[in-house]
């Protein structure tokens, strides 16, 4: 272990041992009286969970009335459906990029909690459990992949098995400057499937740290069409167009 790696896995251990998850609300740092508790009741209050009028394929919210987003109905799907918990917005926004980059690690067991409590709330049955691959340049900047952080979670929570069976071997362009299409070219060809064997037959639950367009996704799920079917689900879901 060289020395950087020994004070990032110290902060680490520091990190939990001052935010043991149930101690600090993971949205607003607040303190929390009840043990069982991740969020705060103001934090509560506000409109942080995804349980309004949703898409029945990728949990996106939608109009009250409709059934399934414009999306959707208009682009085949290769994954079965979406589960996320939380709006990305506001504080679970910050917590989320907090997670993703600022080496905020101990965010990824509460989330993975309200994460598998939908999963069995929604009835999703899985074999194994698949995160959505980095590349190792962007793992090395980060310190982890945050989806096989919640993945990892995610294993401990069900006793799944993780199965690695996506590599990311190419970096592709950040996609928060493209366009739909864009996003599902730039990305296609930077994912791998490492042997099809591995998920044959198998339900397949996909993790990522949050949905936007499903572009990742659906080259994802795309890659694992020899599975029995592949489940999605991410902390957060974009919240509803105006
Ligand atoms: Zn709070
Ligand atoms: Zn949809």
């Amino acid at each position: 272990m060289n020395l950087k790696e020994f004070f990032r896995k110290t902060k680490d251990k520091v990190l939990d041992t001052i935010f043991p998850n149930d101690i600090k609300c993971i949205l607003c740092d607040r303190d929390i009286p009840d043990n069982n508790q991740h969020i705060c009741e103001k934090c509560l209050k506000e409109n942080i969970f995804n349980n309004g009028n949703r898409c029945v394929k990728c949990d996106m919210p939608i109009k009250e009335g409709n059934i399934v987003c414009d999306r959707c109905t208009q682009t085949h799907r290769s994954f079965e459906k979406c589960i996320c918990p939380f709006i990305y917005d506001g504080k679970v926004r910050n917590a989320i990029i907090k997670l993703k980059d600022d080496k905020a690690k101990y965010l990824a067991k509460p989330f993975a909690k309200y994460i598998y409590e939908k999963l069995e709330k929604e009835d999703i049955q899985f074999d194994m459990i698949v995160p959505v691959p980095s590349h190792k340049k962007t793992i090395k900047r980060r310190g982890y992949n945050p989806a096989k952080v919640i993945a990892d979670e995610l294993a401990v929570l069900s006793g799944k098995p993780i199965c690695e069976a996506l590599i990311k071997n190419v970096l592709s362009k950040n996609q928060k400057a493209l366009g739909f299409q864009e996003r599902q070219t730039n990305l296609q060809n930077t994912i791998v499937l490492t042997d099809k064997n591995l998920i044959k037959g198998k339900n397949v639950l996909l993790v990522d740290d949050i949905i936007t367009t499903c572009a990742t996704i659906e080259v994802c799920s795309t890659l694992l069409n020899k599975a029995n079917k592949v489940y999605a689900c991410a902390i957060a879901r974009t919240k509803l167009k105006d």
